[in-house]
């Protein structure tokens, strides 16, 4: 439902949830967040319920284990998959190396996930959304023999090309702390521009006190953001463009 990403130089994980409650009109019934530690850890919560279950839960396991100045989060409506704990986003693959928070519905996710669990993978959620996390890992750990290997752009864009639906997708690997890639088909995404920092949400209510100067990303493009600007391509990995605005209104 609402989605924020973020990379600078700030800790993440106040600027992701400052960001998610600029959000809360939308409605929501769970949340969660992924902070990038930049030394290969990415830590991962979430919560059924208010925003505040999910801070209460980071005070209990302590804010401190979120350090890290690039990160993602989300509020969750739910369409596939009851709104309890293991099924709020970020979703994660079977490493727990990549991290996925998804808006939209994934019309095809029934034969995404046949094919996933005859490969032996596990699902822990019945969510449409982590099939997206598995493909997006198994593209970038090269497990099927793929051209895309540890790149996680040319990897989002692989999967987006298979996916069917209204999605927007952002993704973090814990080996890949000073970027995150997103991709959007007929679902919102902006990307905020800051001073050596990044940032991507849903609506730009999320970042508009850190920034003025936004990018709306097209139909069916996807954007690589890191501490100093973004990248755009299509699916298919040709470069493309957002379009600049400034937002020159206030909350
Ligand atoms: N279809 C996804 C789910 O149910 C995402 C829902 C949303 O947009 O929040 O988990």
């Amino acid at each position: 439902c609402g989605i924020v990403g973020y990379v600078g130089h700030r800790p993440a994980l106040e600027v992701v949830l400052d960001g998610l409650r600029k959000l809360e009109y939308r409605g929501y019934d769970s949340a969660g967040v992924a902070v990038l530690d930049g030394a290969g850890g990415l830590t991962v919560e979430r919560k059924a319920g208010r925003l505040a279950n999910l801070e209460a839960r980071l005070d209990e396991v302590g804010r401190d284990r979120f350090a890290g100045t690039s990160g993602m989060g989300h509020t969750r409506w739910a369409t596939h998959g009851a709104p309890i704990d293991r099924n709020s986003h970020p979703h994660r693959d079977v490493t727990g190396q990549l991290a996925v928070v998804h808006n939209g519905i994934i019309e095809n996710f029934a034969s995404l996930r046949a094919e996933l669990e005859a490969a032996g993978v596990e699902m822990a959620s019945d969510t449409d959304t982590e099939s997206v996390a598995h493909l997006v890992a198994r593209a970038f750990d090269g497990v099927d023999g793929s051209a895309t290997r540890g790149d996680l752009t040319a990897s989002v864009q692989a999967v987006c090309r298979r996916l069917e639906g209204a999605f927007t997708l952002v993704v973090t690997h814990a080996s890949e702390p000073g970027r995150i890639v997103a991709a959007r088909r007929s679902s919102p995404l902006v990307v905020g521009v800051g001073d050596g920092e990044t940032f991507l949400a849903s609506d730009v209510a999320a970042f508009i006190e850190h920034t003025r100067h936004a990018v709306e990303l097209g139909q069916d493009q996807v954007v690589t953001i890191t501490a100093e600007g973004y990248q755009v391509t299509d699916f298919a990995g040709e470069p493309a463009e957002g379009r600049p605005f400034e937002v020159n209104w206030d909350l």
